[in-house]
């Protein structure tokens, strides 16, 4: 099982992370995708239930910036 990475902020070039909320019942455990450049970018994908999941939106660019 290889782990997901997330592609460089498609809107500023920056490095991503993928988040979970690790706190609470797994059953509700959600991923998301946030660009690390959050001052001046913000953007970030909505949740998703795996960190593939998350990292899948993510990588098709189907975020948008907060802003
Ligand atoms: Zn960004």
């Amino acid at each position: 099982m290889t782990t997901p990475v997330c592609l460089p902020c498609p809107f500023c070039g920056s490095t991503c992370q993928l988040v979970s909320n690790l706190d609470g019942d797994p059953d509700l455990r959600i991923w998301w995708a946030e660009c690390l450049d959050e001052d001046k970018c913000g953007a970030s994908t909505a949740p998703a239930t795996t960190r593939e999941e998350a990292a899948a939106i993510w990588n098709k660019r189907t975020s948008v910036p907060a802003n």
